[in-house]
């Protein structure tokens, strides 16, 4: 990668991560900035992990347990908070009209100075810890996780302003140089982190086995449904993002002396930027046996795993 000192301004800030999570792992990079001028949407990659006018990113918890558990949003950089609100209800409803305007929900904006800000977003009710002309040091706990505002699953939107105008952290100040690899733009995140965010066209967020027929989409439900018995259905359900047209997906659900249960293969139609698909069958008269049944799923791109999950639940 070509670096020129100078090429950008001395104050281009080195963000941390600004979620006490494991992307990837206990969280999950779901939606980018949008690149595309008009009507239409493009991640920085050219991938569609966007929607049109997104100014930010979103960090998104797998589950409601996830936000419960108490999720930290920290300062991506020194500075002086600027802004806070709290006390807008962790609805996860969405919709602008039923927020009133408040779509960011519980937020803080912080200022770092040469005309840099970042904003936090849809954090959870009463864990905004700041205030109004706060210093607060790189990395320090701001708030949770929430819902709040206009947001229809547990996540953080994060946005960064240069002069007032939302910049993409993974592309920074520099004209948007067209889809490619990374190396054509000098990202915002500190280098420890940009080596560690990598481009995830798509994912699963959560999936598990159930009775239900059909499931209804499962992450904002909590619990999630569980197996209702031996002569209940079983439902291999998987909330995932990313699929799109073109790509093939595998269910396959295991019993537990390592049978297979049921299998299905089938193309993705549509697909888009959620993706809740299933896939089960009914027992025979005489019922499932008891023991630990194994769920996989699997989305194939062009030849290739896009994205895979594997998940258990006892039967009994
Ligand atoms: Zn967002």
């Amino acid at each position: 990668m070509t670096s020129l000192a100078g090429s950008e301004p001395a104050a281009a800030p080195a963000l941390l991560f600004p979620a006490d999570c494991r992307p990837g792992e206990t969280c999950l990079i779901q939606k980018l900035f949008d690149h595309d001028p008009g009507p239409g949407r493009s991640d920085y990659r050219c991938g569609l992990l966007t929607t049109d006018g997104h100014d930010g990113i979103d960090i998104r918890l797998r589950t409601m347990a996830a936000m419960r558990s108490g999720v930290a949003v920290v300062a991506a950089r020194a500075g002086t908070v600027l802004r806070t609100r709290d006390g807008e209800a962790d609805a996860g409803l969405g919709g602008p009209d039923r927020v009133g305007g408040k779509d960011a929900g519980n937020a803080v904006v912080i200022d770092h100075g040469d005309g840099w800000e970042t904003q936090y977003s849809h954090l959870l009710r009463g864990s905004v810890r700041v205030r109004p002309g706060q210093v607060v040091t790189s990395g320090e706990t701001l708030g949770l996780i929430g819902l709040s505002g206009n947001s229809e699953f547990p996540h953080l939107h994060f946005t960064v302003r240069h002069g007032g105008v939302a910049v993409d952290p993974f592309v920074g100040l520099a004209p948007f140089a067209g889809c490619g690899t990374r190396a054509a733009h000098t990202p915002l995140w500190s280098r420890p982190v940009a080596a560690q965010l990598g481009y995830a066209p798509a994912g699963v967020i959560s999936a598990g086995l159930s009775s239900e027929i059909p499931p209804s989409p499962v992450t904002m439900r909590d619990p999630p449904p569980a197996l209702a018995g031996v002569h209940a259905p079983l439902i291999l359900w998987v909330d995932a993002f990313g699929a799109r047209s073109g790509d093939r997906q595998e269910f396959s659900i295991i019993g537990p002396r390592g049978e297979a249960v049921h299998t299905q293969v089938s193309d993705v139609d549509k697909g888009g930027l959620s993706w809740f698909a299933y896939s089960g069958k009914r027992p025979s008269a005489a019922g499932w046996i008891k023991g630990r049944y194994v769920g996989r799923y699997r989305i194939v791109r062009a030849g290739a795993v896009a994205a895979e999950v594997e998940t258990s639940a006892l039967l009994q």
